[in-house]
């Protein structure tokens, strides 16, 4: 839970976005659960056994306004802490609208919020947040889970945490080392002292989860991440017509917003916007990219492609 003492934070002079290494890029590719240990865990099983894919990352810089990098720098996050909200039936994007409006009250603010349909990141990840206190805001990406009330949607929820976790390891190039580069609330208050908090161990027990098993579920989806191997059984059929200009990385801009939209195709092959869209200056994978009324769109997950108006491709 999030009620953490105050502390003043750091105020990083106004740098400009980020640079990010040359391997590293953003991922909203969904991708599938594979072996994952089926004696260790019931959730774990059960999203293996539904082929639950975890949903991908919106990205809508909220209302945190006080920027400041991590002990390392702007960009060097050195993992990521997981929350639990406590706040039974309050979904993501209730909370997200919740800590907009109050963070300057309560002096707490978090990366992102998920729930069992959406994982919303509301605060540039290259700059720390305040949730855990003074010695893991300055080291780590925090995100909450929000607190569902069927096994299906805490099975979904927590999907989508690992992939948020794991997909932020790569992103940063992070090892994932569990306990270090992943840890819970709680072990930020056994590790650091700063906070007595012990989230989300006893909400996951209810569920009969754990940690552990927690971490074996982002092993799985760091390491599809890291091999690139995308084996999700919607990610085939997708028609590519002409000049398909294949792996990259595509640097996507908007210099009329704040976001990038992103396109869907319809069965007749004709684009659409999604009701998502990328974080506005950021490098993103691409493995394919289609033509389109003389555009070229590339893909950036499963069923989302990003049109050449935004984008700039470099191949790899
Ligand atoms: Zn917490």
């Amino acid at each position: 839970m999030f009620r953490h003492k105050k502390f003043i934070a750091k105020i990083a002079a106004a740098t400009a976005i980020a640079t990010f290494g040359f391997a590293t890029y953003n991922s909203v590719s969904t991708q599938s659960v594979q072996e994952v240990q089926a004696a260790t865990s019931a959730i774990n099983t059960y999203i293996t056994n539904n082929n639950i894919q975890p949903v991908g990352i919106t990205n809508e810089e909220g209302t945190f306004t006080r920027m400041f990098g991590y002990r390392n720098g702007i960009g060097k996050p050195e993992g990521v802490v997981i929350h639990e909200t406590a706040t039974p039936g309050a979904t993501a994007r209730n909370e997200a609208t919740y800590f907009n409006r109050e963070w300057m009250n309560i002096s707490t603010y978090v990366h992102a919020f998920v729930d069992d349909k959406e994982t919303l990141n509301i605060h540039n990840t290259d700059y720390g947040v305040w949730g855990a206190g003074p010695t893991a805001n300055a080291r780590y990406i925090q995100i909450e889970l929000c607190e569902v009330s069927t096994t299906d949607a805490f099975a979904r929820s927590v999907a989508n945490d690992a992939y948020y976790t794991a997909s932020k390891l790569v992103q940063y190039g992070l090892p994932f080392t569990p306990g270090t580069t992943v840890m819970s609330h709680n072990d930020v208050s056994k590790n650091f002292g700063d906070t007595d908090h012990t989230d989300p161990v006893g909400y996951f027990s209810k569920w009969g989860y754990s940690m552990d098993q927690f971490y074996d579920l982002v092993g799985t989806y760091y390491n599809n991440l890291k091999g690139g191997t995308s084996t999700g059984n919607n990610g085939g059929g997708t028609t590519i017509n002409g000049d398909n200009k294949g792996e990259g990385v595509v640097q996507v801009k908007n210099p009329n917003g704040s976001i990038v939209p992103i396109s869907v195709f319809n069965d007749a092959g004709q684009p659409s916007n999604s009701n998502r869209a990328l974080a506005n200056n950021t490098p993103w994978y691409t493995d394919q990219s289609r033509v389109y009324n003389g555009h070229t769109y590339y893909r950036v997950s499963t069923k989302e492609w990003v049109i050449d108006t935004y984008a700039t491709f470099t191949a790899q």
